[in-house]
């Protein structure tokens, strides 16, 4: 499969020496990109600035800004696309091609909305008839229980499915070693999954999407699922 992946933050300038963004460091993202190329896929990471080293074997294009990111998207051809990005929401409404004093500014910032470069590419994509859609995953950072908000954000993205996390828990969202995230499906299932490296859940990740493309429910956690297809064989009686 053709892997697309977004990770990291993405800034969105002020002027030349200020900007707005969020703690994002891109790990969970680059995880994404190097379990998918471990399984042999070929993969092009669209990384925000973060100060990570490009998975060996994976392609990368460095962006800054949420407008950029998207640019980068539009670009690539792909069978799956997972936007592990934390894009900015916002940007400022102008940006000032030189220094602002500080007299210069008020307090207040008049902000406008960025792309939502998920959305774009979900309304592109779900829109074509008579060829296999490409496999699309967003995550939900929220602070709390994320999952009510990840299954809404499943059905109006058209998502095939949602990695959800809590950005609060100790162990868990922006720059820790483990994440502890559950899946989120847009029939409303929830599966739990225990606290585990990005890299462990990484490959859970990618293994979920081989499932989904092979036409099988993808069986991670404690039920397996049926579909019309019936229980994957590849994982049939396996509990994991
Ligand atoms: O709606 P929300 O921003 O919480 O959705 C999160 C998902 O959408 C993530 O997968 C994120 O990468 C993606 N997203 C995006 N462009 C935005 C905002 C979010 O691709 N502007």
């Amino acid at each position: 499969m053709r892997v697309l992946v977004t990770a990291g933050p993405t800034r969105e300038f002020i002027d030349p020496v200020r900007f707005l963004s969020n703690p994002s460091t891109g790990r969970m993202g680059f995880a994404i990109a190097r379990a998918a190329r471990a399984a042999g896929h070929d993969v092009t990471l669209v990384a925000g600035p973060v100060a990570l080293r490009t998975p060996n074997g994976v392609r990368r294009i460095d962006v800054i800004s949420a407008r950029d990111m998207l640019a980068a998207v539009e670009r690539e051809r792909f069978d799956c696309f997972i936007a592990t990005a934390a894009v900015a929401d916002w940007r400022p409404a102008r940006m000032s091609g030189r220094k602002l004093k500080k007299r210069e500014m008020s307090g207040v910032l008049k902000l406008t909305r960025n792309p939502d470069i998920l959305k774009a590419v979900s309304s592109r994509l779900r829109k074509r008839t008579g060829e296999v859609s490409p496999v699309l995953v967003g995550f939900a950072a929220e602070t709390g229980d994320p999952t009510a908000e990840a299954v809404r954000k499943c059905r109006e993205k058209k998502l095939d499915f949602v990695v959800a996390n809590d950005v609060t828990a100790a162990d868990s969202g922006f720059g820790t070693l483990t994440n502890r995230v559950s899946f989120v499906w847009p029939d409303g299932i929830v599966e739990r999954l225990p606290s585990m490296s990005k890299a462990a859940v990484a490959r859970r990740i990618v293994r979920a999407i081989g499932a989904l493309r092979r036409g099988f429910p993808p069986a991670i956690g404690p039920s397996p699922r049926a579909n019309k297809h019936g229980s994957d064989p590849a994982t049939k009686g396996k509990t994991k």
